[in-house]
């Protein structure tokens, strides 16, 4: 049988060994979720003819990847990038028909120290090469002792570039030792340059700190997010919003909005179907494409050791702050600034989207993103968004005093389940059990960004790994 991956012309009948017809529209196969990883999964299945119903909770299909629309200004509260290093989301885009462009200017930043922002660069100009290692010298990365750290570690980055995947994150799994990664590049490469090095880029990506992910973990985000100078962001002309309406589309009929699944129904060590507070809804196979969390509490009858290892899956908490201004508060060609741990910063970093994709505001102005994370977001979710705004504002104008105290717009967005953090040893157990074809269960399948390296590829990856093997169950 043709796999998904390549999304085979619409067929309504397979033909398998033995010269057996199957007729794939009368074999029924619910989708739980219609995030990436539910959207991939139904769109491919219904390419090839099977009957799918995706079923989400939500009132909008897209999961973490949210548009909001404020005036003439798009804003992604979710995902907002691919890479272009994600194989998996450049071939769907490329055949769902959505152009993806690169961002327009290289990647520049400002590192916050002592009060004031020093620049890391993205392009290879003798200038901004100058520019980036006197900042490193100032954060004395570059002692005698912090540049053998540095060099140790982009030695062993090198040496592992081909398994650091996105799409098969399965070479890398010998890296995914139960150990956080502090404690892995602690033992291999020493502290002094850990944190700066290591806290700002992953805390931005991640919204977490090195202690909370495992060791491949880390490489591999940091490999892709900065360290390998090629991996150019891309994302769709109207924003990650237009990559979910082309998945919706593919999708057609299929996708129910406000059913929420009480339960995945297991018997005889098969699913059965699932429960919505409309009844109960017959199937052949069931794709539970939510986040691991709920997969818990929506399929209580997996088995335990199935249930053990979801339980080690978590995410990061983070809020987001955005401001619509009339222009950008940072240098001309800087995206994005970060604050690391030590300055005590409520905020983590500030982003300008309208650098990444200036096609989604209106012609000069800015979409500043304020981002705080982990147990500082955790704290402001009680608040009311009006005292969030004001933290946030009266925090930010004091580090970048070009911020305007009079924005165009404001939205705040509560993200208690953000990034998944796969803990050191969890992507490792995640693979052990899909192998083992969840402790035996038939017809029921897994998807979601924590079953492989967490992101936007991993779950669209997922979940046609998903409709795959939902429809060899099925044949
Ligand atoms: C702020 C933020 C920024 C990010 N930035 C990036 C980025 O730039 N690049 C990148 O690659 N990744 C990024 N990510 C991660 C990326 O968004 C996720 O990895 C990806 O979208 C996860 O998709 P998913 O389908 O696995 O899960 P989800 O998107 O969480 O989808 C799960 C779906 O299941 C539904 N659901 C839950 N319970 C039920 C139920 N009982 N019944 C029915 N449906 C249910 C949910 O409503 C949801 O729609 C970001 C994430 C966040 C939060």
């Amino acid at each position: 049988m043709q796999r998904f991956s390549d999304l085979a012309e619409s067929v309504s009948e397979i033909a398998i060994p033995g010269n057996q017809i199957v007729m794939v529209s009368e074999k029924k196969v619910l989708v739980v979720g219609a995030g990436l990883a539910g959207l991939a999964a139904a769109c491919a299945l219904r390419k090839n003819g099977f009957d799918v119903s995706v079923l989400e909770a939500a009132a909008h299909p897209g999961g973490r990847v949210v548009r909001k629309v404020v005036d003439a200004f798009q804003i992604d509260l979710g995902a907002n990038l691919f890479l272009e290093t994600f194989a998996t989301a450049n071939q769907l885009a490329d055949q769902l028909g959505v152009p993806l462009r690169r961002t327009p200017v290289p990647i520049n930043s400002g590192i916050y120290r002592n009060g004031r922002f020093y620049g890391l660069y993205g392009d290879n100009r003798p200038s901004s090469l100058w520019k980036t290692a006197r900042t490193m010298l100032s954060f004395q990365l570059l002692s005698p002792k912090g540049m053998w750290q540095v060099a140790k570690f982009a030695r062993m980055l090198q040496a592992r570039k081909d398994d650091l995947s996105f799409d098969d994150h399965s070479r890398m799994l010998d890296l995914d030792t139960d150990e956080s990664a502090t404690e892995f590049f602690e033992s291999k490469i020493g502290t002094d340059c850990l944190e700066w090095l290591f806290g700002p880029g992953l805390s931005g990506y991640t919204f977490a700190h090195p202690e909370q992910v495992g060791a491949a973990y880390a490489m591999a985000t940091l490999w892709h997010f900065g360290m390998n100078g090629v991996a150019w962001p891309v994302l769709p002309e109207g924003g990650m919003g237009a990559f979910v309406d082309a998945l919706v589309e593919a999708c057609g009929s299929s996708l129910r909005l406000s059913t929420p699944v009480r339960r995945i129904v297991l018997e005889n060590g098969a699913a059965k179907g699932v429960v919505t507070d409309a009844g109960f809804v017959e199937a052949n196979a069931v794709i539970c494409a939510t986040t691991a969390s709920v997969a818990l509490d929506i399929a209580p009858d997996l088995p335990l050791a199935v249930r053990d290892t979801l339980r080690r899956v978590t995410y990061s908490k983070c809020c987001r702050v955005f401001f619509g201004l009339d222009s950008s508060p940072f240098p001309p060609d800087w995206y994005a600034v970060s604050f690391p741990r030590q300055t005590g910063a409520l905020v983590t970093g500030m982003s300008n989207a309208a650098v990444l994709a200036p096609q989604t505001v209106p012609k000069g102005t800015a979409l500043i993103d304020a981002l705080v994370i982990d147990q500082q977001a955790e704290e402001l979710f009680s608040l009311s968004d009006e005292k969030i705004l004001e933290r946030v504002l009266s925090e930010v104008v004091r580090y970048v005093p070009k911020m305007s105290r009079e924005p165009l717009f404001t939205h705040v967005h509560r993200w208690p389940e953000a990034m998944c953090l796969s803990p050191g040893g969890t992507m490792t157990a995640l693979y052990r059990t899909r192998q083992e074809g969840l402790g035996g269960i038939g017809g029921l399948l897994l998807a979601g960004d924590y079953m492989g390296m967490p992101s936007a590829n991993a779950a669209l990856r997922s979940g046609l790994d998903a409709a795959d093997a939902a429809a060899e169950y099925l044949l």
